[in-house]
């Protein structure tokens, strides 16, 4: 068997077809599919792309050096990042190349207003009320002060305040009370913002779990995450294909090492796992340091030798081994970690559950030495 030792293959049509999921969805709000972090360790550009095809209005992502490496890969429409700190080096060309950038803060507004002067050009930018995560975001307290610096910053015709947005701290758990509040509270920012003068193109709050479960929340935009992967964002309430989502990550490795071993052996460090009789043992070339938890040590599933198995003893660096019984097995051979379930393979969420984590993690932690497959397949 050839291909790569390790690889993660990413179904551009299911990143595709989970947005317009999410759009049909999100009704008449639009949608900003959110990639930051490699876009949730997809792919940046190609997983861009393919929601924009898929009918993303936004794109939005955390820092400002993924802002621009859309733009180097292409990509011209919206895009929002949200998180920077004083001094920003990239600001000047965020404006420049016409990237809506967020303020929580007056000190931001002005150093905006000064990448924009320097850029010759009016920033847009998104205010951010802190409704209750005491995240980033104004409080209601500092919510007056922020308003004023950019007003003020708009009379000066370099700053054009176009959203007003929030983020929810319980929107996985959809009819939690801080729901409720949290949107009143963001109303209220709103209100004041439009009091003070602010023509507001985007009102926003929703997350993929706002997005599914609360249509109050939509406003005139949703910011999408995990969602646009596929993976749920309230795995108690619904899977993937209850929300019309396909996940898009597939991990397989192919075994480095078949052997037979004796009864009593012990299996990878410190002997946690112990062969009940004589068995087969296949070398899985993926550990931690690929972002396999080490917390699934003994519990992490895959799907190996045509049976689901459960990692063998600890997770290594590089490699894990599993047991496979009297099942005929060679080097070589495919074994899935996870994916969209097509063959019977665990999902990222099976391994989630295994370490006592979140699917995000699972994706976004998987490490550059995992090699990245692009397909087009995978519409639903
Ligand atoms: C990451 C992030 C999102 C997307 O969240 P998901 O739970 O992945 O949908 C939206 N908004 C902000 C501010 C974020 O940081």
């Amino acid at each position: 068997m050839t291909g790569p030792l390790r690889q993660a293959r990413i179904e551009l049509g299911a990143v595709r077809s989970n947005v317009a999921a999410l759009s049909e969805r999100a009704g008449d709000a639009q949608v900003m599919a959110v990639v930051k972090a490699d876009a949730y360790g997809h792919g940046l550009v190609p997983c861009a792309r393919a929601a924009r095809a898929g009918g993303a209005d936004w794109l939005g992502v955390a820092l400002l050096e993924e802002a621009m490496a859309l733009r180097a890969g292409g990509d011209t429409g919206r895009v929002l990042a949200w998180l920077f700190g004083p001094g920003e080096p990239r600001l000047e060309q965020a404006v420049a190349t016409d990237v809506d950038l967020n303020a929580s803060a007056p000190w931001a507004v002005a150093e905006i207003a000064a990448a924009a002067r320097a850029a010759g050009r009016p920033a847009r930018v998104h205010l951010k009320a802190d409704t209750g995560l005491s995240r980033a975001g104004a409080t209601a307290d500092d919510w007056p002060g922020l308003l004023d610096a950019a007003m003020r910053a708009q009379a000066e015709g370099v700053v054009q305040v176009v959203g007003v947005w929030t983020h929810l701290a319980w929107a996985d758990v959809p009819d939690h009370p801080t729901v409720g509040l949290q949107l009143e509270r963001f109303a209220a920012a709103v209100a004041a913002a439009e009091r003070a003068g602010a023509r507001l193109e985007v009102r926003h709050a929703a997350n993929s779990a706002a997005t599914l479960t609360r249509p109050d929340a939509r406003f005139d935009l949703v910011r999408p995450g995990i969602a646009v992967y596929g993976i749920s964002p309230v795995p108690d309430l619904g899977g993937p294909a209850d929300y019309g989502l396909r996940p898009a990550m597939t991990l397989s490795a192919r075994l480095a090492l078949v052997k037979r071993i004796p009864a009593g052996s012990g299996v990878s460090y410190g002997h946690e796992y112990v062969t009940e009789r004589e068995t087969t043992v296949g070398l899985v070339p993926l550990g931690y340091a690929d972002g396999i938890p080490r917390s699934a040590s003994g519990r992490g599933p895959l799907l190996a030798a045509g049976a689901l198995r459960t990692v063998a003893g600890r997770v290594c660096m590089d490699q894990v081994v599993v047991d496979l019984g009297d099942d005929p097995a060679q080097a070589g051979d495919e074994v899935v970690l996870f994916g969209p379930g097509d063959s019977g393979e665990p999902s990222a969420e099976d391994w989630a559950r295994a370490a006592g984590t979140i699917a995000y993690e699972i994706v976004t932690r998987l490490g550059p030495r995992v090699e990245r497959t692009w397909v087009e397949e995978g519409d639903r």
